[in-house]
């Protein structure tokens, strides 16, 4: 069995992928050619945002919203320490600090309450700026923006959603993608919306940003390519992946309804064995994983080994929690800090996920459980 299962995916849409990809072999635009521009119609359309600004991955794209509002040395950007390295690799890239704020124990998203006590503490110590908020998606569950838009107006701070795993999910009808200043999200394959390589975009409604990204993307050009007027970088995501892209999308909506599906299973038959997933009134997930949590780090071991001897894979999303990842050694945080991220990061994993999963497959995956 298949952690993702990109194979049938690729089946059911071979020759409308084999089509788009030789469209592009025969005009030869490899750079920026005109799948570019009519994904990103296509995606702002999908999230009802203004601007899309494809671009090489999700990391960049974190990366280039952050590079839109100059964001550096002395400025704060509060963010989960439960994810993935990259939401707080960008911030420290650029000079900036990642200033940690603990998770919902029921979402693994960003505790709102939490967040403003952050956002008091670093003002009252006065070594950092509050620039930032960056909250994740995590799992494909949009993280709570009711809370952390009423927070952002009375900071008087950016929202920078990190839609990485949540593109396709929604609040009360809202897509991911649409909340905040800015948002970024990743088309790397494994992603609820993946590309074959690397691939990003960044959404925004603000017309200046659009500009300032566009500039980004390409070494910070002007009105011309050898007028460079910003340090920038080579973000453009290529146009093959582009027509890829495009081709998924025709089932895209389809394929989250289908991981609803499959989750809806799994909680039913795994409810009264193990934590299974919460979702909010008015949310739904784009599934990017299915993550249950066990009753301690040996219940965890236990059931992954009984189902990797049945040929089932499971993954742990994450086992380190960033604020005790080496790379972040400099920000002083010490084991205890996060009283909620770190037993996550002990007992947590997460089932195959993918919207072809079979009722048998299920049916022999929660019996293992
Ligand atoms: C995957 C991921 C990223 C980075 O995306 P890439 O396309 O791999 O660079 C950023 N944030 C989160 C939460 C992710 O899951």
């Amino acid at each position: 069995m298949q952690f993702i299962d990109l194979k049938t995916q690729q089946e059911k849409i071979k020759t409308g992928i084999d089509d788009r990809i030789q469209t592009v072999l025969a005009h030869g635009k490899y750079i920026m050619g005109p799948e570019i521009k009519e994904l990103e119609q296509v995606l702002a359309d999908f999230v009802e945002v203004k601007h899309c600004i494809t671009c090489s991955s999700g990391t960049d794209a974190l990366l280039m919203a952050l590079m839109a509002w100059d964001i550096g040395p002395g400025d704060a950007v509060f963010t989960p320490p439960f994810t993935f390295i990259a939401t707080a690799e960008v911030i420290q890239l650029l000079g900036a600090t990642p200033v940690f704020v603990d998770i919902d124990e029921n979402t693994f998203n960003i505790n709102p309450l939490k967040l403003a006590e952050e956002i008091d503490r670093t003002k009252k110590e006065g070594k950092l700026t509050p620039k930032v908020i960056m909250p994740v998606d995590l799992f494909g569950l949009p993280a709570n923006y009711p809370e952390i838009d009423s927070i952002s107006r009375k900071y008087d701070l950016l929202v920078l959603e990190d839609g990485a795993q949540g593109f396709g999910g929604s609040i009360e009808g809202k897509m991911a993608c649409s909340f905040g200043n800015m948002a970024a999200t990743s088309f790397f394959p494994a992603k609820p919306l993946g590309c074959y390589g690397d691939g990003g975009a960044i959404f925004t409604n603000e017309d200046s940003m659009a500009e300032k990204l566009v500039s980004i993307r390409v070494h910070g050009k002007g009105g011309h390519k050898y007028d460079n007027v910003r340090v920038g970088i080579n973000g453009r995501l290529d146009t093959l992946q582009a027509a890829i892209l495009l081709e998924k999308m025709t089932i895209f909506p389809e394929e989250i309804r289908l991981r609803n599906a499959v989750a809806s299973q799994y909680t039913e038959r795994l409810k009264n064995k193990v934590i299974t997933p919460f979702i909010p009134d008015g949310y739904v997930s784009a599934w990017a994983q299915y993550s249950i949590v066990a009753e301690s780090s040996d219940h965890r071991i236990e059931i992954q080994e009984r189902l990797k001897n049945h040929d089932i894979p499971t993954g742990i999303y994450y086992p380190i929690p960033l604020h005790l990842q080496t790379a972040f050694t400099k920000l002083g945080y010490r084991k205890g800090d996060f009283p909620v991220s770190e037993p996550t990061s002990e007992r947590i994993f997460s089932l195959p996920m993918h919207p072809y999963l079979t009722e048998t497959d299920i049916e022999k995956i929660t019996g293992l459980v």
